[in-house]
């Protein structure tokens, strides 16, 4: 793919991202807290995966095991074929800065007070080693495509929190990382705004680019290609082309759906019985 594309993902055929067997245990002083049990997840190339779960199901601490700023207890993680484990605080730092980039919930996180549009993606694109010509090249195509080419002299307090937003992900983007990383990049926003936002991430997927984002939003889990439900620190169901799948994980367990475990709950039983018949698995409540 040539360097000057506006937006680019990971090179060959494989995940932009993958988790496998993801375990994260926090110690606290009132003892571990078992964030991730046991999770896997692909994150494919070119498309916008959305991670949403209820608060304390470990969205947040399976982004930092993907943004490579934490490491899992156990399991296996990789981004751009590059695994995240074992690797030293250095090695951790420069696979970020060449393959992820993040954008945080809150517009002023993103972003520097004294720096215009322009310069914020001449800065990331010199600490993604882009040389000069192309950085300006991709940059002027990404304020194209986010809709605030206008905004290039600006300084953030000029621009409104959703024009702040398109430029962290110009900004996330530029030089072509692998991943995107976002973790409720419309929490601060209104609802129209929130819906420009996801149009323009729309089209940088269209353009290549693979987003990862934690939301609580309706309208961001609608707009993803992909959706990751999260319970209790496992993948609980994906929903892809419109369809809710339950996850078996690697180790053959699987997670009922709400309506399917209140069913059982209803008639007190927690044994079943598992057919295995020529259309697939049937389980079926013991008698
Ligand atoms: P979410 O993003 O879905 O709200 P988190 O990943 O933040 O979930 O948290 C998952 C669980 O791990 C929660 O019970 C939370 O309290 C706990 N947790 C998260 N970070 C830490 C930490 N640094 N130390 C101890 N417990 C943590």
């Amino acid at each position: 793919m040539p360097t000057n594309t506006p937006t680019t993902t990971t090179s060959g055929a494989g995940p932009a991202a993958a988790c496998r067997g993801v375990v994260r245990i926090y110690s606290s002083p009132t003892g571990e807290v078992h964030a991730l049990k046991g999770v896997d997840v692909t994150v494919p190339p070119g498309r916008m995966t959305a991670i949403t779960g209820p608060s304390g199901s470990g969205k947040s601490s399976l982004l930092r095991i993907l943004a490579a700023q934490d490491t899992p207890t156990a399991g296996h993680a990789e981004v751009a074929g590059h695994a995240l484990t074992g690797l030293s605080a250095r090695g951790l730092r420069a696979l970020r800065r060449r393959h992820i980039g993040y954008v945080f919930a809150r517009p002023t996180d993103n972003l520097l007070r004294h720096l215009t549009a322009t310069e914020h993606l001449a800065m990331a694109a010199r600490l993604r080693h882009v040389p000069r010509p192309v950085a300006r090249e991709q940059g002027e195509q990404l304020l194209e495509l986010l809709g605030i080419t206008t905004r290039a002299h600006h300084l953030p307090g000029q621009m409104s929190g959703g024009e702040q937003q398109r430029l962290a992900f110009a900004q996330a983007v530029i030089g072509s990382p692998a991943l995107v990383i976002a973790d409720e990049p419309t929490g601060e926003l209104d609802t129209a705004t929130t819906g420009d936002l996801l149009a323009a991430v729309g089209e940088l997927t269209r353009a290549g680019t693979t987003v990862l984002m934690a939301t609580h939003d309706p309208l961001a889990a609608d707009a993803a290609d992909q959706v990751l439900h999260l319970r209790s620190g496992t993948v609980a169901h994906e929903v892809r082309d419109g369809r809710r799948l339950a996850v078996i994980d690697t180790d053959g367990r699987l997670q009922l759906p709400d309506d399917a475990l209140a069913a059982l709950a209803a008639t007190g039983t927690t044994r079943v019985v598992v057919e295995t018949t020529p259309d697939g698995v049937h389980v079926r409540r013991a008698t």
